[in-house]
């Protein structure tokens, strides 16, 4: 069958590192399994990044519900967070979690990155729509956790079924190549469209199959009229260049026959730095790779208290803590856990700290209220204003 893991493997542990599953033995043989504190931490941003989009936190804490008496506290999901910033503080027995870190540093790790690049993606879009074509890049045992994270970070679209369903959102699709060829024309793969295919969705023709993207666009222009939507071009890297010019010219084609209602969308090895260079003529993006295939976050799980006292390895530095963020400025603070907001003032601009952490399990019991996927992405995109590229 295909090479993956199933639910059930993940929730025993099986799916563990072999030195946790050792250490584990080892524990269990001498008699320790204190209460600890631990602590998952990001030391660094790949990519000269300053900032991450947390995601991954509901799986966490589904996996964790089921492990004993584990106590989270954490960020929500979709809360931007810098590095040295804890985003997620696990207290319990460490035989009841310890195994878990591979998986719950594989869930946060993969999500926080692909929703971290829908996040450049979108932000360097500004009001053009971006959405996430890179469902064929990946395994697709993951791809609804790979569309649901770039959905949650920004992205207005995803394309398959199963990320539509875990999105609540319809998927989006434009034309591919075979139907065009099948079909033997760009006109006559539209036209098939436009025929087949209920009203509701968008007719966007893809022009770059046989010729000139602009003889091509306003022959299906001409063929579908007001009915057409947009059209896409769908081009390889080789001619980046004339990229933008190509989009100028079939604009003003479209443009001067009438046609300034059809959008132009584009595809084709897109990234966060080439959106921003075509946001002013593109009116959508298709991103593949550069969102499904984000480099990961690399964050790590760390014990910062053992019964109590104050421990962490070297580099890390011990006690468990919480982040207070400004209201105003979303300028943060780390203080150990047990400190008040109202006890510090922002530094930057004098405003309000509030505790940023929720309390997603007690004592094995789910607190966590799982927003859903709009509410998330709601919440990521209220914080760009205060972000950079
Ligand atoms: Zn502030």
């Amino acid at each position: 069958m295909f090479h993956i893991t199933n639910e059930e493997d993940i929730k025993k542990g099986r799916s563990t590192d072999i030195y946790f599953e050792r250490t584990k033995k080892i524990l269990k043989s001498k008699g320790q399994n204190p209460v600890v504190k631990a602590e998952i931490i990001l030391k660094g941003f790949p990519c000269g990044y300053s900032w991450g989009i947390l995601a991954g936190v509901e799986e966490t804490i589904k996996l964790l519900s089921g492990a004993g008496s584990i106590s989270v506290r954490c960020m929500p999901e979709g809360l931007v967070f810098k590095d040295f910033e804890p985003v997620m503080v696990i207290e319990g027995r460490y035989l009841d979690f310890g195994v878990y870190e591979t998986a719950i540093l594989g869930f946060l790790c993969q999500a926080s990155g692909i929703a971290t690049k829908a996040a450049r993606c979108k932000i360097a879009a500004g009001d053009k729509l971006i959405y996430n074509f890179g469902a064929r890049r990946m395994h697709p045992a993951i791809g609804p956790m790979i569309e649901r994270s770039a959905y949650i970070g920004g992205a207005d679209g995803i394309s398959t079924g199963p990320g539509a369903k875990i999105t609540g959102q319809p998927p989006v699709g434009t034309i591919p190549h075979a139907l065009v060829l099948i079909m033997g024309g760009t006109v006559e793969a539209i036209q098939a469209f436009h025929e087949i295919i209920e009203p509701k969705i968008k007719r966007i023709a893809l022009i770059d199959t046989f010729s000139d993207e602009k003889f091509e666009a306003i022959r299906v222009a001409e063929s579908l009229g007001r009915s057409l939507y947009g059209v896409r071009l769908d081009t390889p890297s080789s001619r980046r260049g004339d990229f933008k010019k190509i989009l100028e010219e079939v604009r003003w084609e479209l443009d001067i026959r009438g046609y300034s209602g059809v959008r132009l969308i584009v595809s084709g090895g897109l990234d966060e730095e080439e959106i921003s260079g075509l946001k002013g003529i593109a009116d959508a993006f298709g991103v593949g790779t550069a969102i499904s295939g984000a480099q990961v976050l690399d964050l790590s799980l760390d014990i910062v208290e053992i019964e109590g006292r104050k421990i962490a390895k070297r580099g890390k530095r011990s006690g468990a803590k919480k982040v207070l963020r400004c209201e105003k400025c979303l300028q943060d603070l780390v203080v150990l856990e047990g400190e008040k907001a109202g006890d510090h003032k922002c530094s930057q601009c004098g405003g309000r700290y509030e505790s940023i952490f929720v309390e997603a399990l007690k004592n094995g019991e789910v607190l966590y209220d799982f927003p859903d996927a709009s509410v998330i992405r709601s919440k990521v995109m209220s914080q760009f204003g205060h972000l950079e590229l």
